[in-house]
């Protein structure tokens, strides 16, 4: 008989978990206003909010701290994730910073300018935010593949490099200061990259001159796809393909809450140095002096570490299969799912899932309150709330998708945990006739108005 899949990993410590009854849950979420983000962590049993920050580290990533060097200048941690950044990526330069959307934040302040455009494929809200911030315009040039939900695509994060090309001929170099991909790519739902897309990204820039960012927050399971998706990728390793993947990268942004399982930090991977000297600049004003950059020497060595047990295969193939082991029960169940499972979270569709509730009640929002009441389980709305208003109408968008996204943090939930979420969904599910009144809302912030809307329940 062939041995069954196992974790490649056992457990060392553990934290408790608090469960809740029904009428708990009922008299918190109407306290939180029906908005997840606002409740007590102690009130939630499995928490699917997000990824960022909340994987768990190896006990060589807590013995890292220890050996953490807190020097102003200079400090040995800083050369250590200097060399791990170098080896892993191949990046000669670069910056530490606080978190993934600084070093947005610093990276953009040097290169993009008012009135520049930013092709990529679907940007990350941050990235978006810090390139509309200095009133230039994302312009999204993901294939048309990645917005149905029921296709069969292996790459579904790709560029189409017809709308790419249309871009960098319609406009003047000057008015380009890069192209961003995004792998994997977060919103079309952690969607990999090919290899084969991303050389050819790289050749369309380089033909007009432009220069190419990685947004690589999930750069190493965007490798796992390739080695498991993609011709003639099979026998290399995760570092090989990560290695040859940066290659055609000018720079890159890091979130390394993502990939490299630490709870905060980020960072840029340069080659030229004078970009990296100007950035230099922008760097010591907003986060820290060059060799430390908002992060403290402890957190610099648990991300050394990290680099290195977030590229090796065992790890991934641990990760992404329990992503897809709850993706595969849901299946099981009939539950309307986005696929091919993406390899940080699962996306419920909505939509299909409580068609009796109006679009203007908010389905995905619904769905996981919904989701909550049955079972403690906390999910994300990525759909009407988050798209909000039309900044000059003051409408509500009304997105292509209405999802409910279900978020597995790394090393944290075994799959009895999984079980249990897609049980709760199912019997969710299956009272989903009777769920016909949906949300409203009672107060909403001018913007980014998901994180703090204040909702009630339609009677
Ligand atoms: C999380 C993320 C960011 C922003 O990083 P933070 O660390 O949350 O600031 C940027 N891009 C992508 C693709 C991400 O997933």
């Amino acid at each position: 008989m062939e041995l069954p899949f196992a974790e490649s990993y056992k457990i060392k410590m553990v934290e408790p978990l608090r469960k809740s009854t029904r009428e708990e849950r009922e008299e918190w979420i109407k306290a939180a206003r029906y908005n997840l983000f606002n409740l007590k962590s102690e009130q939630v049993f499995i928490d699917l909010l997000t990824d960022s920050g909340t994987g768990a580290m190896s006990d060589r990533q807590w013995s890292q701290m220890m050996l953490g060097d807190e020097s102003y200048a200079g400090a040995s941690s800083y050369y250590k994730l200097k060399e791990a950044i170098r080896k892993i990526t191949g990046f000669e330069y670069f910056l530490p910073t606080h978190q993934g959307r600084a070093a947005e934040n610093v990276l953009f302040s040097a290169l993009v300018k008012e009135g520049d455009l930013v092709p990529g494929n679907a940007h990350f809200d941050t990235t978006k935010g810090h390139i509309e911030f200095r009133k230039a315009t994302a312009i999204d040039c993901t294939i048309d593949e990645a917005y149905d939900t029921t296709l069969e695509h292996p790459f579904k994060g790709n560029v189409d490099l017809n709308k790419l090309e249309k871009v960098f001929k319609e406009n003047p170099a000057e008015k380009i200061p890069f192209i961003v991909l995004t792998i994997t790519c977060n919103t079309a739902g952690g969607q990999p990259v090919s290899m084969q897309n991303i050389k050819d990204v790289h050749a369309l820039a380089k033909k007009y001159g432009i220069k190419v960012l990685f947004d690589s927050a999930r750069f190493a399971e965007n490798a796992y796809f390739i080695k498991i998706r993609e011709e003639g990728y099979r026998d290399k390793s995760i570092k090989e393909i990560v290695r040859e993947m940066f290659q055609y990268a000018d720079m890159m942004t890091m979130s390394s809450k993502k990939d490299a399982i630490v709870n905060m930090g980020g960072f840029i991977g340069m080659r030229d140095e004078e970009l990296f000297r100007k950035a230099s600049t922008f760097n010591i004003m907003f986060e820290g002096f060059i060799t430390y950059g908002g992060m403290s020497g402890r957190d610099m060595n648990a991300l050394a570490q990290g680099l290195d047990e977030g590229t090796e295969f065992d790890y991934l193939e641990t990760r992404i299969k329990q992503v897809a082991y709850l993706g595969q029960r849901l299946r099981d169940f009939d539950i309307p799912v986005q696929v091919p499972f993406g390899g940080h979270a699962i996306f419920v569709n909505a939509r299909k899932f409580l068609p009796h509730v109006p679009k203007e009640e908010f389905q995905a929002q619904t769905l996981a309150v919904e989701l909550y009441l049955e079972s403690g389980v906390r999910g994300v709305e990525i759909g009407t709330l988050l798209a909000d208003r039309d900044p000059v109408t003051r409408e509500n968008r009304f997105p292509e998708l209405e999802l409910l996204r279900l978020t597995i943090p790394r090393r944290v939930y075994t799959n009895n945990h999984m079980e249990y979420i897609a049980v709760a969904l199912k019997n969710v599910y299956e009272r989903r006739e009777k769920i016909t009144n949906g949300l409203k809302i009672v107060s909403e912030a001018p913007i980014m108005r998901h994180f703090t809307v204040e909702l009630e329940k339609m009677d």
